[in-house]
């Protein structure tokens, strides 16, 4: 994780984390995969999430891969890779 990153404004602070993990196709399973995506899209931090979780995924498959991090499910963040290559370098602090 990269420590520079303002990890405790977070939109996900507080919140159910099993939310952020569903589980297959259920009616909850797709209900909390929706509520997770939307508070991602709300959270400040979102791009750093979103580049650390790419960087600590590289080269790994998709079961190598879980929950939804920076507004991407596991299969996302995957197929973002596998498209475009190398992850994102991190930004550096101020
Ligand atoms: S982008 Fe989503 S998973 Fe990442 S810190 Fe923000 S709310 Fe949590």
């Amino acid at each position: 994780m990269t420590t520079d990153i303002a990890w405790g404004i977070a939109a996900c602070l507080d919140r159910d984390i099993d939310t952020w993990f569903p589980e297959g196709r259920t009616a909850k399973a797709n209900a909390d995969r929706a509520e997770a995506k939307a508070t991602c899209l709300r959270c400040p931090i979102r791009e750093d999430c979103l580049v650390t979780a790419l960087i600590e995924e590289k080269g790994l498959g998709l079961s190598g891969r879980h929950g939804i991090r920076g507004g991407l499910s596991a299969r996302q963040r995957f197929e973002r890779e596998t498209r475009t290559g190398a992850p994102p370098k991190p930004r550096r602090a101020a």
